[in-house]
This record gives structure tokens, sequence and C-alpha cells, in this order.
């Protein structure tokens, strides 16, 4: 899609200005293309220098980590940490640690957080960091003292006012654990609100670990209620098989629904049965093993590798793993076998020409910064239980969690459809997070 010329001069800024960091680009430029219809019926914005200021990070920490492996041998990465906007309340995102990792990631990560926090409805702004460290393959003890070795330059940067990380791709409970323990050691203080997804007998919340992966399926179950559809029945592929994709699974399943493929690195399975859920979260959850071994253990259940999950027939495709895991190719696949529903469980898993494939074929389209904002918001319900001591029930949490996603879907369909583009959820989500943070950005001033 082609940019006014007031936003194409927006956008050279940002390429200039962030070289190389072709992710972070993407991020910025789907956002902006929703922004057309906004700066018209809003000039200030413009005059008041809301894009630009949006789009530079209020601050950029980078630092080396020295970490000891068993053996001995010393290793250096790189950490990040990006505190994006604050307009909402304090930085709020997740760490990612894999060796993918490099600044334009973690700032096309910190982009779409601003945005997906707003939607929320939350007091929270948005941040992210993470390192370039792979945990493949490590032990425990190199993790432990990999997040203690981060943690011991992070720990100045965050407090629970401040900045508030937790999880992503290869940082869950017990990279948490280390973390919060470090700060702990080194600051003397049991700051509970620090860190979110921590363990439920140290302050973390009910349903956090599962509360991306649900909230997805709430959202996706939002969409289909328009056209007097459920889960009842469907036909799912899920990729991934981390966190967001087993919830995912577990909900959809509870919903009626039946998911016949899920992914790792290393390829896909398809099993028609449907997946065991309870198998999938001893393989992944538990031993940490590879997805083939589940077709070792399934005779009826196949082993793919390398491919494309994409081609695995199915009504509605749930993209669970990474940024850009869903290019043209899927995209195609997806429509030409009778998709209907793609809701992105993960962060931009879809590429741009997948998005335009699916919105011109018809497939609703739900995007990750409101698909997938069930995490964050289910960290700013742990945050309000540290705040006030307090440590609410499963049902209670997950209840407030699929309210949080209901409210969410009818922001994004009610802006969606006040600027003209009824039943474009990238829009809804754009326009719907970047209101909320531009009225308090000008509420508060140039500062
Ligand atoms: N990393 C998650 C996300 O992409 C969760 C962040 C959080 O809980 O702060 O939204």
């Amino acid at each position: 899609m082609e940019l006014s010329p007031t936003l194409q001069e927006e956008f050279d800024i940002v390429i200039r200005r962030n070289p190389g960091e072709a992710e972070f680009h993407q991020a910025v430029r789907e956002v902006l293309e929703s922004l057309d219809p906004v700066i018209k019926k809003r000039p200030e914005y413009v005059e008041y220098g809301i894009i630009p200021r949006i789009c530079e990070p209020n601050r950029q920490i980078i630092f080396k980590v020295n970490w000891q492996d068993d053996k001995g041998r010393v290793h250096t990465n790189r950490g990040f940490r990006v505190q994006f906007n604050s307009a909402l309340g304090p930085y709020k995102g997740g760490l990612r640690f894999h060796p993918s990792v490099y600044l334009g990631i973690i700032k096309f990560l910190g982009f779409e957080q601003i945005f997906k926090n707003a939607l929320t409805g939350m007091p929270i702004g948005g941040g992210k960091g993470g390192a370039d460290f792979d945990p493949k393959g490590k032990s425990d003890n190199e993790i432990m003292r990999f997040c203690q070795a981060f943690m011991t330059e992070l720990s100045g940067h965050i407090g629970h006012d401040i900045d508030v990380p937790a999880g992503d791709i290869g940082v869950g409970g017990r990279e948490i654990g280390y973390m919060f323990g470090q700060y702990k050691r080194m600051t003397g203080r049991y700051e509970s609100g620090v860190l979110t997804g921590k363990g439920l007998t140290w302050g973390g919340s009910r349903a956090r670990t599962e509360a991306t992966g649900y909230g997805t399926v709430f959202f996706a179950d939002e969409m289909l209620k328009l056209s007097g559809e459920s889960f009842d029945g469907k036909k799912l592929v899920i990729s991934g098989s981390g966190n967001v994709a087993i919830y995912a699974l577990e909900k959809a399943q509870q919903l009626g629904a039946s998911v016949v493929a899920m992914s790792d690195s290393g390829g896909y399975i398809v099993d028609e049965n449907g997946i065991d859920l309870e198998q999938m979260q001893d393989l992944k959850e538990v031993r940490r093993g590879r997805i083939s071994e589940y077709a070792d253990v399934n005779s009826q259940a196949r082993y793919v590798e390398g491919g494309q999950i994409w081609d695995v027939p199915c009504d509605v495709a749930l993209p669970c793993a990474t940024q850009n895991e869903l290019n043209i190719g899927g995209a195609r696949a997806l429509i030409n076998n009778g998709c209907t529903l793609v809701a992105e469980g993960a962060n931009m898993p879809s590429t741009p020409d997948a998005i335009r494939a699916f919105q011109k074929a018809g497939v609703r389209f739900a995007p990750g910064k409101a698909a997938n904002a069930g995490g964050v918001a289910t960290s700013a319900l742990e945050m309000q239980q540290n705040a006030s001591r307090d440590s609410w029930s499963f049902e209670h949490t997950e209840e407030r969690l699929q309210e949080i996603m209901v409210g969410i879907h009818e922001r994004c369909a009610e802006t969606a459809e006040e600027y003209g583009r009824p039943g474009d959820y990238v829009t809804g989500a754009n326009v719907g997070g970047f209101l909320r943070v531009a009225d308090a950005m000008m509420a508060m001033g140039v500062i």
C-alpha cells in the first residue's frame, strides 16, 4: 500500500535513522499504512510530531553479558532493553533469548508492544529486551549463570514503576526465576512487581502461562461469533510448540476444535486424530525435546522435516511461532485449502504480502498486537496482584483475561468501522492502539 506524502516522509526518516533494521521498518510501515485516515481527521497529531515521537524509542540500552559455561569457558553475548514509550504506564514487554536477536528485532517487538499494550486498556507502556544468547542445548546451570549475568547489567534500568520485563521466546518461568533471584540479591528488595511471569509461590499470577494462547483463541472465537460460528468441529493448524502454541491448543480443544498440526524449528507433525495435549506438554515443557519425537511414539501421526506447516488443510490457522514465518506461499496454500480465519499468536508472523493476500481473499485476519495481547494483559493483572499483595483464583483471572480479549476485539472492530474499513482488524488494532497513546502524549505536552 502507498503511503501519503506526509507519512512517507516520516517513514523515510525511520529508515534513515535505523539502517539495516528490516523487521523494525516492517513493523513501522504496517502501522503507518493504517494512519492516513487518522491524520486527516486529527491533523494536530502531525503538528505535535506524534508520529516521529512514537517511532523513536525513549531509550535504547545495549550491554555486554559475560558468562561461563560448565567447562569454565567464558562467552560474551549482547543484551538489549529498548524502553520505547511510557505514555500509558511503566515500560512493559518481554525478554527474548534467541541467536537471531539484534537491535532491529528488539525494536520491532518494542514498537508492536506499544500498541498492543494500549489496546489492552491497562496502564502499561511499551518496551522489549533480550539477548543473542542461544538457550538450546545449555545446561540448567549455564542458563542460571547467563540469567544472573544478564540481570546484573539490566537491574539498574528496571523497577516496578519504571520498566517491567517478562518472558518471550527462550524466556519462561525458569529464566524469570533466575533473573528475579539475582535482582533480589543485588537490590536487597523483594520487589514483586519488577518482573512478570513469576512462579505461583513467589508472586506469579495464575493463568499467566496459559494467557497468550488462551487469549488468541478467545479473540478468534469473537471473530467467529460475528458470523454465527464457533470453534466446535473446526480443524486447526497451530505453528510453533512453545508456550503460546500449547495453550492455544488446550483452549481450542476445550471449545471443541481439533488441532491437526504443530511445528518447531525442525519441521512439523500432522495428527489427523487431533494432537494430544498431555503428550505435547510433556515433550515440550518437561523434556524440552524435538517435535519429531511425537511422531516416533504415535503411529497415526507423521513428521515432515522442514517444509511449511501451512500446506496442511484447515479451517483456522494460528501462527504462534515467530516473525515472518507465514509468507505469501503459506498464505496461498491456506487460501487454496479453504482456510477462512487467521489469528496471530506470535508477533508479526505474517509477512505484509501474506496479509494482503488474506484480505483480498476475504480470509478474516487478526494481527498479533490484538490477538496475542492476552499475555501482556495478564502480566498487568499480575502487577495488580503484586501491588495489592493478593493472589487471585485461576477462574477469576481467566475470566478477566476473557473480558479483556472481548474488549480488544470490540475496540478493533468498532475502530475499523469508524475509519471506513469494516472487518479490517489490522486498521482496527493499529488505529485503536495509536489513538490511546497519541492522546496521552498530547495531554502530557512536549516532553
Ligand atoms: N512477550 C509477550 C508479548 O509479546 C509478553 C510480554 C509481557 O508479559 O510483558 O506480548
